[in-house]
């Protein structure tokens, strides 16, 4: 007889990796293809030094950093395992069983995931026709057992963003019991113009129920190291350090995320490099006959419907590694130009663009 575990847990999917193969190029993750910026990796290889200590469970150094920059206290700033781990933790100081955690649907895979360990009830609201959050339809979906409302903006994995002013909209609709979570793990690829740039730091300015993510896996390029913080209230930021699991947050790790700061400029050439590719592979895509959203992130969504599995089996054959989910779309993220260039190529094969692009996908 084996242990006995939660039987809810069976409800839960186990985590199941993407398929990769030596020489494949990889475009299924949202990974930067760089090697991490400048001095981060001698940052590593000195913190490698002192691992026989403990890191600091408080993450003094870091926190301090990142509060400075984005002008808020130390006291408004949780460091994470990766801002996944924030997920969770959020999750867990806010919700249990007979409590709902809100998202939109299809959104980032983590939110049913940390819904369910805590034993609460996920409620999701899908996105509008143009791959958008219908923030309206959020609004109205809370009720008076609302714990927590997730909002990923860009979203992952449409790559779509809602403005400032239709997220303050939404933020004055939201009870002030109710945490909302903007996750802004894409940030620096925004390029929403003016006023109408969504900046989650700035809409929690005076909205304790609000709490951002941003992380260091993305533009940052530290996926690997598993860095991302939370900014707000100094409430839930002392709520989070007791679930917090010690220590989580390793040496080396910090050290990274430290260093990464120091490279501001680099970071900048790089989102913009970025920035430039997805533009170029979003028109090529759509010149060749793809429905693809307008994309405000490291990646481009391919909305084909029940065709997705089979364009990710047939880009995968062709060499190409790409994300699709279930019966909704295939995500693309943008890498440098020779591998967007590769991707292209196969997307554009009379033979896959005969089965997936134009009408006979919109039409699956
Ligand atoms: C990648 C991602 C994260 C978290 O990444 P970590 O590596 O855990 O920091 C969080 N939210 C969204 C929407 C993401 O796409």
């Amino acid at each position: 007889m084996s242990a006995r575990i939660r039987p809810d847990l069976a409800a839960i999917p186990s985590y199941v990796p993407g398929r990769s193969f030596p020489g494949a190029i990889k475009l299924a993750s949202n990974e930067t293809t760089h090697a991490p910026l400048p001095g981060v990796a001698d940052a590593i290889a000195e913190a490698a030094q002192t691992v026989n200590r403990y890191p600091d469970n408080r993450n003094t150094e870091l926190v301090g950093e990142i509060a400075k920059r984005l002008n808020v206290a130390p006291e408004q700033i949780a460091i994470g395992c990766g801002s996944v781990a924030l997920c969770q933790e959020l999750a867990q100081i806010t919700a249990g069983p007979g409590d709902e955690v809100l998202y939109a649907w299809r959104s980032f895979e983590a939110y049913p995931v940390v819904t369910q360990v805590v034993g609460a009830t996920a409620v999701t609201v899908p996105l509008t026709a143009d791959h958008v959050h219908d923030l309206d339809a959020m609004a109205a979906a809370i009720t008076p057992r609302t714990r927590l409302v997730f909002v990923c903006n860009p979203n992952n994995p449409t790559g779509t963003a809602v403005g400032r002013a239709a997220l303050e909209r939404f933020l004055d609709s939201v009870p002030a019991n109710v945490l909302v979570v903007l996750d802004e793990a894409y940030f620096e690829y925004l390029r929403i113009p003016g006023a109408d740039a969504p900046d989650g730091i700035e809409l929690g300015r005076g909205r304790p129920n609000v709490v951002v993510l941003r992380t260091f896996s993305k533009a940052y390029g530290l996926a690997g190291m598993r860095v991302g913080y939370a900014v707000g209230d100094p409430e839930i930021i002392a709520a989070l350090a007791k679930v917090h699991i010690p220590f989580s947050v390793n040496r080396l790790a910090q050290a990274a995320a430290m260093a990464s700061l120091d490279a501001q400029a680099a970071l900048l050439d790089r989102t913009h490099a970025v920035v430039d590719e997805r533009a170029r592979v979003r028109a090529a895509l759509i010149e060749i006959g793809y429905d693809v959203p307008p994309t405000e992130s490291n990646f481009v969504w391919l909305p084909l419907g029940e065709r997705a599995a089979a364009f990710g089996e047939a880009s995968a054959e062709a060499g190409v590694l790409v994300r699709p989910y279930g019966t909704d779309g295939v995500r693309v993220t943008i890498g440098d130009p020779e591998e967007n260039d590769a991707f292209l190529a196969f997307a554009g094969q009379s033979a896959i663009v005969a089965e997936y692009a134009g009408s006979a996908a919109s039409a699956g």
